[in-house]
């Protein structure tokens, strides 16, 4: 074995969506890193769906951004096309969701990680860690080569022990095409960890010129769409996706084939997202539905690949090719890469704390699909904050962590500290209680400041924030002392825009020179600050109660059998999850209000001792 002549603060295995941003935010703080991963060309690759954003995860890329990450900016640099998600719906749900040129966005991602400052990134695979006791210091590859490192980061997606399946045929490997990680998986085993296995999978990908367009409905770019907050720039040309359907014949054949899917045949067993179904399961599930909405996807500019989002299926190539022939404008379809399920490792709850290290290694910390979450944005925002705590770690700082109150990053994050995974975790914007207030439009005036903090906000970009806060209050108080005689009375401005029927826009336009100038993603806060008043009024009351728990810590390694009244089954469980403080203790499930009442009594009396 070579030991590797330079010691490094922080390593991070792998360089997919939760690695890139561990290892951007690491050494952007000034901690000298390494990116060790399988395949340098494969750095950033979308595995799956040639988009990033969308409900909910469109939230995660805006507060990334906020915080200094790099998500937002390499999708935007690389969009072929931009939309704003229900937009006709309530402000907490509107998302950015964006169409990437998939190698594109690999090209800048590396690029971007090449010029990062401290940052080495170097292609090899992870085979075990170096441990002294039950700590980490550092990791061997298959090439022999031994790294030591204050902090690793593991963000090893669905490559541990990956098993991919299509029909009957089952081949080794974390994504198509290229090599599962065996070796990490025995590692974490053998170290202690409970590892279970989740299922996920990806729809075909047929060739464009044998597509007939003319029947399906196109669907175009929208303008001033961005998900980043500082760099408003898209400047590639855009492309349309195309919306098809399922049909009758789909169904059947579908329905017939069942017995040749592993999903069905009893061959793949582990949880898949519920959310995210195969075809096979939306026609067994949805039984009644008479068709399946089916998006054609272009997976870049200058490749004449499509995606087709909705038939994501494990059933054998024949089985995939006459389906295909089933939906309308896909008749003559010829399939380029066949769909297939992945089946992988992935480590139990329970295991980690909200700084993401785990609980039974000191220095290593765990980021994205192995924590049993799934999808591009939720992996990045784990890296993130896994790379910010890994550095800070190196530094013998104490980590940070972003509140539920404070974004879906800190929901995520609390949701997987406190919870039983059944299947992969998915963002929603359900998962948030405070949707109102976590909005994708104002991620930079939640969190800039914590990026900032954290030295991975510059100054120009704070002085910009600044600017944007003065001019919001300014409007602000322009609306509340500007009167105008409306329905014979005289109203406040703020008091018209108030009424659902008026936005900001028309009000500048009924009341021309009475409201200041400001761009429309500001009149948008406005709009629902205004608007929405007296719920966020009320949410902001409920978070006050829940800091109070929040505030109350639970220190580590804290016996909670010693508790008396506390039942056994609530012991078990905060055995288990370890939470440290009582606001994460009440989220997880069998701990109730008296079991949270009694520990608050043990937990102020210890204090107070
Ligand atoms: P990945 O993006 O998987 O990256 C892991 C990286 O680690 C890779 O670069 C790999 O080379 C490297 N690596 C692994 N082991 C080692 C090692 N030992 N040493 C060095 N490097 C290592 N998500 C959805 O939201 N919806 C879907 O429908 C969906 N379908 C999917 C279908 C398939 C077939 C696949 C493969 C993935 C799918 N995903 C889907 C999941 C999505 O791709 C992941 O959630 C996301 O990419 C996870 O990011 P990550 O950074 O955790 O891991």
């Amino acid at each position: 074995m070579w030991k590797y002549p330079k010691r490094f603060d922080v390593i991070v295995i792998g360089g997919g969506h939760a690695g890139c941003e561990a290892a951007h935010a690491s050494a952007k703080r000034g901690a000298s890193t390494l990116l060790l991963t399988m395949n340098l060309d494969t750095i950033g690759k979308l595995s799956c769906n040639p988009s990033i954003g969308g409900t909910a995860k469109g939230h995660l890329v805006r507060e990334i951004d906020a915080l200094g990450g790099l998500m937002g900016k390499v999708a935007d640099e690389t969009s072929i096309q931009m939309r704003l998600l229900n937009a006709s719906k309530g402000p907490a749900v509107r998302s950015p969701r964006s169409q990437q040129d998939k190698i594109l966005y690999q090209i800048s991602m590396k690029e971007r990680l090449e010029n990062q400052e401290n940052l080495t990134i170097q292609q090899g695979s992870v085979l075990s860690f170096l441990l002294e006791d039950d700590k980490v210091f550092g990791v061997v590859t298959d090439l022999g080569i031994s790294y030591e490192a204050s902090s690793v980061v593991l963000s090893s997606g669905t490559f541990m022990r990956g098993l991919m399946h299509i029909g009957s045929s089952t081949t080794p490997g974390g994504r198509s095409g290229e090599k599962a990680a065996t070796g990490i998986s025995k590692a974490l085993l053998d170290a202690g960890f409970s590892l279970g296995r989740l299922k996920t999978g990806t729809p075909p990908r047929i060739a464009a010129k044998e597509v007939d367009f003319s029947s399906m409905l196109e669907q175009k770019t929208e303008e001033g769409v961005f998900f980043s907050f500082d760099e408003k720039h898209a400047p590639l040309e855009k492309r349309s996706c195309f919306i098809t359907y399922t049909t009758q014949e789909s169904k059947n054949l579908i329905v017939s084939s069942l017995h040749r899917s592993p999903l069905y045949s009893g061959k793949i067993d582990s949880k898949g997202p519920r959310y995210c179904p195969s075809i096979e399961d939306k026609i067994v599930r949805f039984a009644e539905k008479e068709r399946h909405q089916i998006f054609v996807e272009p997976e870049g500019l200058r490749t004449g690949e499509l995606y087709i989002n909705g038939i994501s299926t494990s059933l054998p190539i024949d089985v995939q090719h006459a389906l295909l022939k089933t939906i309308p404008g896909l008749e003559r379809a010829q399939i380029m890469r066949p769909a297939y399920a992945i089946e992988y490792d992935y480590a139990l709850s329970g295991q980690i704390f909200s700084s993401l290290e785990t609980k039974r290694l000191k220095n290593l910390f765990f980021a994205g699909q192995i924590n049993g979450t799934t999808g591009y944005e939720e992996a990045a925002g784990q890296g993130l904050i896994a790379g910010i705590n890994a550095s800070l770690n190196a530094e013998d700082k104490a980590p940070i962590s972003i509140e539920r109150w404070q974004g879906y990053l800190g929901v995520m994050i609390d949701d997987l500290i406190s919870t039983e995974l059944f299947e992969p975790y998915r963002m929603f914007t359900s998962r948030a209680e405070y949707r109102l207030l976590l909005r994708q439009d104002n991620a930079d005036l939640r969190l800039r400041e914590i990026g900032f903090a954290l030295g991975l906000i510059s100054e120009e970009q704070r002085a910009c924030l600044e600017r944007k806060k003065a001019l919001l209050q300014e409007a602000r108080k322009n609306l509340q002392k500007t009167f105008v005689a409306a329905d014979r009375k005289t109203l406040s401005l703020e008091q018209l825009l108030r009424r659902p029927e008026n936005s900001y826009r028309s009000l500048s336009q009924a009341y021309p020179g009475k409201l200041l100038a400001c761009p429309f993603s500001l009149q948008e806060d406005i709009e629902y600050d205004v608007k929405y008043e007296g719920y966020i009024a009320r949410q902001e009351k409920e978070i006050k109660q829940l800091q109070e728990l929040h505030h109350v810590f639970i220190p580590r390694d804290f016996p909670f059998r010693s508790v008396v009244g506390l039942r056994k089954e609530a012991v078990e469980v905060l055995e288990k999850f370890s939470p440290t403080n009582l606001q994460t203790a009440s989220r997880i499930a069998g701990v109730t209000y008296a079991d949270i009442s009694i520990l608050r009594v043990h937990l102020q009396k210890r204090g107070a001792e």
